[in-house]
Formats: C-alpha cells, structure tokens, sequence
C-alpha cells in the first residue's frame, strides 16, 4: 500500500500540496473544517483527489504516515495535537514541496514588511535575465502546485512565519530575511522572542554552499545573528552609509561589495537607475540585487530589470503627472511606519491625503518629516478627528474631505507645480472603502477624471 498522506486545510498551499502528493504517487486524504471554495473543490474533484469538508473525520486522519498542515491551523489545534500523540510528523507545505525540488534553485524571502515588493523584484531580475522563473508562496500559487508543474530553474518563494514553523529539512540557495517587528503575536503566545525565533529558522539548514542575506537595520535581526552561529555565507545590508557591509546606501547609489564562493567584486548603482522609490525600496532592491548575483546573473542584467521593474499596485505607485504635479498612490500604507518611508522617499514638498479608521495611531515619529516637507494635508475619512486635533498647529493648510475625488480635486489645488500629491493614509480604509484597493483604485480614477477634466477645458 502506498503512503497515505493527510492534508489539513483546503486552501492554495493545502490543494497544491494534494496535487503534488498525488503526482508522486501517494494516497491523498485532505480534510478541511469549514467549506471549500468552490473553485478548490472543482479542482480536487476533477483530479480525483479524496477529500472532506465541514469537519475532520479523525478515523480518516489518524492513520498518516504524514500530514501537511496548512499555515493558518496553529500547532495547538486539537487534531494537531493528536497527530503529534501518535507520532505522525507534520510538516508545512513549502517543506513537503522543497522535497521534490531537484536541480531548480531557492531563494526564500521573508521579513514582516516588504516581502511581496522584494519577491516581485527577484522574480523579475531572474527573468530579465532570461530564466525560467516560478515566483509564489505566501503570494499567488503554493510551492506543492509549481514545483507539481515543474520546468523551472528558480523558484522565488515568499516565506511566512506560520509556514517556516513546519520546515524540517528545508534549505533554499538564498535566504532573505527583511526586518522583523512585531506582528502576528497571537499564534506565538505574546512572545515576541518565538517570532524572532520562527522567522530565524529560514537559516537552520544552511551551510556555507548557500547565502543568507539580512537588513541589519532591523535590530531584532541584527542582535539574534549576533547571537547565533550561522553557517551561511552572510550579506548584511543597511539604508545607510556602512563600509563594513556587503550592501549600503551612499551619495545616491547602492553599493555591493559582493564576495560569494569565487566571486568577489564591488559595483556601484545609482538610485536613479532603480524605478522604486523610498529607502526601505533600496533595503528590498539590495536584497533582490544580491540574491540575482548569488545566483551567477550577469550585473548589466541585474540593472535593465531594475531600471523597468514596476512593483505591485498600491505601494508608492506612480500614478500620472498633471501640470507638473506628481500623484502617488500608497494606499497599502495603513499604518504610521509605512507613512514614514514614503514621506522620507518622495522628493518635494507634498501635498499629503491621509485618513480613514485610525488605529491608535502616534503620529509624533513623523513630525519632522511633515515639518520639512508637507504644505498641505488632505483629511480623507468619516472621522478626522484624531488627524486634525494632531496636526492643527504643525501643518498650515488642512482640509477635510469624504471621497477620493474631493480629496484629488482639493489636493491638486493646494499644489504647485514640482509637488508631489501622496495618498499615504496610515489608517485603514473600511469607513470610506472596501479595502486598500478600492481606495487606491478611486484614488487613480480620480486623478484620471482630473486629468481629462483639465485637456476638456484647454481644449
Ligand atoms: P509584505 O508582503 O511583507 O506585506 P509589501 O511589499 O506588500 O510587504 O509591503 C507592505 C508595506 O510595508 C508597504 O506599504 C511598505 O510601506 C512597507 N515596506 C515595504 N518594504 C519594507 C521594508 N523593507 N521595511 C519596512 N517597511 C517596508
């Protein structure tokens, strides 16, 4: 009888593991608590795969001889807990995916922010560069459903804490790992030392054959590799301007002192030539620079992917210019962190759009930002009371407005010509949308409307 292979969950990472379990010739029983989406029943049906929804039949469970956990089910889930009992291993999907990866390469990222901006970017470097290139993980398809499909030379996988907790023998070539700060502290029992710790197994297997590329800006990462013994061949990047690294942020470039196997050289790259804005942008394209160059990718390909990379809606997006004025979109930015990297990345002064659910927010870390370079800032929300209240004395022009499009229409008049209109809310968009895209979408739509209001009336 063949291996019986238990999945739990039935979501992208949980039906890619059952596809790929199943074309390795394992018997396959994926069982989820709640219903399916009917697109994923589809697919296991039309593959035959045998499955449950609704509930966990333990009889039917309880008798792997291995399963896959999906990584939204937390290790002190019941049935998990009776999986361990009987000493059946649970592992997570990338690990069971990462088993039947064979010639193709792995670089793994992760990091509490920025992890879809550098996994984009990496995919795109690889592929400019003229590889066969599967991008996924915690974005778009699972591992299990690209390495079943097969074909590729590198696979750029966006890591999660949740999935890196299940990782046995997993070892990708490069290892990025952004920052850390806290996050997701309920499934690591308020223990912020447990998510350093999960996040850090991204190098538990790593020998000096593979790379592990860090931002020692983030100080929870800094002092754990300070604290560990990692076999790795080590990067350590900084925004800043720091000879003693492997990547560093000086006069405007982004500098490489590269050393990796054979390979040691230094290059030099203006962050002109980079099409992503903000210093926590030059922290990602280092990281995407330096997996490329691990991976042997010639430097003259490196730069054209960079120059016409275009990231994911929604984070410091540029929208259009009308009559000197530059639009961004960064509707993605919900929180005041966010907000500083992109009032410390855009150049000008800027006519700022923030606002919507406020979380609590401490505005004070932006102060000197705003002083320096904001004229006039757009309240965009049902309630505007904590943004207004803050920033009364600190900002001379202030307007309150309840849709994108006033909030276009008053920015654009309190612009001149070389400033830069910023929607960056720092706040959530539930009041006045249905999520950050829908309020990045209005907002590029408004900004369209304006524009052509603008061409009707000169014409
Ligand atoms: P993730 O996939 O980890 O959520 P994204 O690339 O989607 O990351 O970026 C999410 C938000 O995090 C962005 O709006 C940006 O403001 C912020 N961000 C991106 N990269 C970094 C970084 N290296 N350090 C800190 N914040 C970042």
């Amino acid at each position: 009888m063949n291996e019986r292979i238990v999945i739990l969950g039935g979501g992208e990472s949980g039906v890619g593991a059952a596809i790929l379990a199943q074309q390795k010739g394992y018997e396959v029983f994926l069982s989820d608590g709640a219903s399916l989406a009917s697109e994923r029943r589809r697919t296991l049906k039309s593959k035959k795969i045998d499955f449950e929804e609704g509930g966990h039949s333990e009889e039917l469970i309880l008798n792997a001889s291995l399963a896959i956990k999906s990584p939204g089910i937390p290790d002190s889930a019941p049935l998990v807990q009776k999986l361990a009992a009987k000493e059946i291993p649970v592992i997570s999907e990338i690990e069971f995916a990462y088993r039947f990866i064979d010639k193709a390469r792995v670089i793994a990222i992760t990091g509490t922010n920025g992890k879809t901006t550098t996994s984009l970017l990496t995919y795109h470097l690889l592929k400019t560069a003229g590889y066969k290139v599967a991008l996924g993980g915690n974005i778009g398809k699972s591992l299990a459903a690209l390495v079943a499909e097969g074909g590729f030379h590198y696979y750029v996988v966006e890591v999660s804490s949740f999935q890196l907790d299940g990782i046995v023998n997993f070892r990708p070539d490069v290892a990025v790992l952004l920052n850390i700060t806290p996050d997701h502290l309920d499934r690591y029992e308020y223990n912020f030392n447990k998510y350093v710790t999960s996040k850090f197994k991204i190098v538990e297997n790593l020998t000096n054959e593979q790379a592990f590329i860090y931002c020692a800006d983030s100080e929870p990462v800094s002092e754990e590799v300070s604290r560990r013994k990692i076999e790795s061949s080590m990067f350590a990047m900084t925004a800043s301007n720091n000879d003693k690294l492997s990547a560093y942020l000086k006069d405007e470039h982004l500098i490489f002192n590269f050393q990796f196997k054979h390979d040691a050289k230094e290059y030099q790259i203006p962050v002109s030539e980079i099409s992503l804005i903000g210093k926590h942008n030059m922290v990602n394209s280092m990281a995407a620079v330096l997996s490329a160059l691990c991976m042997e990718v010639p430097i003259e390909k490196v730069l054209k992917g960079l120059k016409n990379f275009k990231n994911a809606p929604h984070r410091l997006e540029f929208v259009k210019e009308i009559d000197g004025v530059a639009f961004i979109n960064d509707s993605k930015a919900t929180n005041v962190d966010s907000v500083y990297y992109a009032l410390d990345g855009v150049k000008g002064n800027i006519v700022w759009i923030a606002g919507g659910v406020d979380k609590g927010n401490d505005y004070s870390q932006l102060d000197e930002l705003v002083k320096e370079k904001v004229k006039a800032l757009i309240c965009m929300g049902k309630d505007n009371h904590a943004l207004t209240n803050y920033y009364q004395s600190k900002i001379n022009v202030i307007e309150e407005v309840d849709s994108a499009k006033k909030a276009v229409e008053e920015a654009f008049k309190c612009a001149d010509k070389g400033d830069v209109v910023l929607l960056s809310p720092a706040c959530a968009s539930f009041d006045l949308f249905s999520n950050y895209e829908d309020r990045g979408e209005k907002f590029k739509q408004a900004v369209s409307k304006l524009s052509k209001n603008l061409k009707m009336k000169e014409a």
